[in-house]
């Protein structure tokens, strides 16, 4: 090698690929680790499911519920079915400050309207309205095979768990999209953005008519049978629908993507990807005593802005860490709350968009994240002059970076595009305001936000790696 080679890789960065690098023990280790995650992302297609599926978890793992009057170190609380935080406690006080990883559970997706149900006047199908949640490209979701997930709170106060159209035999559900051949006027000549209007975005419930004997003419019989076909399955009035939740997902599991299987195709990454290797991580992590206590945040309605009684806004994750100070002995008073949130660390664990071969024009390759080159640093995400962004402090990433490369843990940095060509923003800047030092941590997905997004299992991997990392060595 000449000695201007030599220099050249000893002193530039070079973001290395995951499968080049790593020992067949390490892939196949990758490879693995995706098996659970797929099975994860089939069950847990809601927040709600998310929930339910960690709380099973952490109970088959001997946590113990918050509060529940226990000395057990491994310690975890829900909230209202949307949030959990979970914690392992360390060996220092906690008013020392805490390791925190923090992501979200909730995903873009089609929610139906609190009055959802109508008799189409045209057509006599029954029909169901719905109002889309987050950022979505409309047209993606009409022709698709959806599933209805939710839950309905009947009269009584009795609580329905509803998911339709994820088992082989159930049916499902579809918003039809209009035909090519007379697309002229209504799409073709629209803006991509326009050419799906949401009002249009109806599903099709139902299309048999309430049968009479007795009866010559039933007014609404479409919509009636839909209505007495609910009450006979889940005993429910239509009133009942005011009230719920119900959300319109993709119907069907997670699969290999690529002739090697080196990836995961599935709804819902962003930003179950984050929560599920943050989960892992800290069980492995907890193997051996920690340090300093480590928490897992699982938090609602990011896509909406971290908004709401269950978005990482709302005071749940503080209320949480003051019970910790008093399970584990330490004075809780704002003082000392304050005190430990100042101390603490948090990687707001959420995804990156990977270079797209079909769109590469819009990131700036140096700086942006690639697919199967490990977990992504980010140290600002935001948009224009770094508007609404964390801006981490170089302190803080340098430390990240140094654990990372102790533990041969595959990363690379990535910023969100091009400057000025969009942006966005995570629950990093939420956390920040508590004075913890923040950064975003968390593996790039192609197609973020589309039906199905796709991750690479070496980033999966790497991801859970660094999680595990900045748990034990922080
Ligand atoms: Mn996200
Ligand atoms: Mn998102």
């Amino acid at each position: 090698m000449k000695k201007s080679e030599t220099l050249l890789k000893k002193l530039s960065y070079e973001r290395k690929n995951f499968w080049q690098k790593s020992s067949k023990k390490e892939r196949e280790r990758a490879f693995e680790f995706a098996e659970g995650y797929k099975s994860f992302l089939d069950q847990a297609k809601t927040e709600r499911e998310t929930v339910s599926f960690f709380n099973d978890f952490l109970q088959s793992n001997n946590f113990q519920i918050m509060g529940s009057g226990n000395s057990s170190k491994h310690l975890y609380k829900v909230a209202r079915d949307k949030n959990v935080a979970i914690a392992v406690i360390g060996e220092k006080p906690i008013s020392e400050g805490v390791n925190l990883i923090v992501s979200h559970i909730d995903a873009p997706r089609v929610d139906l309207k609190q009055n959802p149900l109508e008799e189409d006047a045209t057509t006599g199908l029954g029909i169901m309205k719905t109002h889309y949640y987050g950022g979505i490209k409309k047209y993606q979701w009409m022709s698709t095979p959806l599933a209805l997930h939710g839950v309905i709170i009947k009269k009584s106060g009795e609580l329905i768990r509803i998911s339709i159209g994820e088992d082989k035999d159930d049916p499902v559900f579809i918003m039809p999209d209009l035909l090519p051949h007379l697309s002229q006027k209504e799409q073709y000549s629209k803006k991509i953005g326009e050419a799906i209007v949401a009002e249009h975005m109806k599903v099709i419930f139902n299309s048999i008519p309430y049968l009479s004997d007795e009866e010559e003419e039933v007014k609404n019989a479409v919509k009636l049978n839909a209505l007495v076909l609910m009450n006979e399955k889940y005993g429910i009035v239509e009133e009942d629908l005011l009230s719920a939740e119900l959300e319109l997902v993709p119907a069907g599991k997670a699969r290999d993507a690529g002739i090697d299987k080196s990836m995961v195709l599935g709804y819902g990454q962003d930003d179950r990807i984050c929560a599920y290797t943050s989960v892992m991580a800290m069980i492995e992590a907890a193997k051996k005593d920690l340090d300093r206590t480590a928490i897992v945040f699982l938090a609602d309605k990011e896509e909406i802005g971290s908004e709401s009684n269950t978005g990482a806004k709302s005071i749940f994750i503080i209320d949480f860490i003051a019970d910790l100070l008093k399970s584990n002995g330490e004075k809780n008073d704002s003082e000392n709350l304050r005190k430990t949130l100042l101390k603490t660390q948090i990687l707001s664990a959420d995804v990156n968009a990977g270079i797209n071969p079909n769109y590469p024009g819009v990131h700036e390759k140096d700086n942006a994240v690639h697919i199967g080159y490990g977990v992504s640093i980010t140290k600002y995400t935001g948009s224009r002059g770094k508007s609404s962004s964390n801006d981490a402090n170089a302190e803080f990433n340098a430390k990240i970076i140094r654990i990372f490369n102790e533990d041969k843990i595959n990363w690379q940095i990535g910023t969100l595009g091009k400057v000025d060509e969009g942006g966005g923003g995570t629950i990093a800047k939420f956390m920040a305001e508590y004075g913890a030092e923040v950064i975003d941590c968390g593996p790039g997905l192609l197609g973020m936000h589309s039906l199905y997004e796709l991750c690479n299992k070496a980033d999966l991997y790497s991801t859970f790696k660094a999680y595990r990392t900045f748990f034990q060595k922080t």
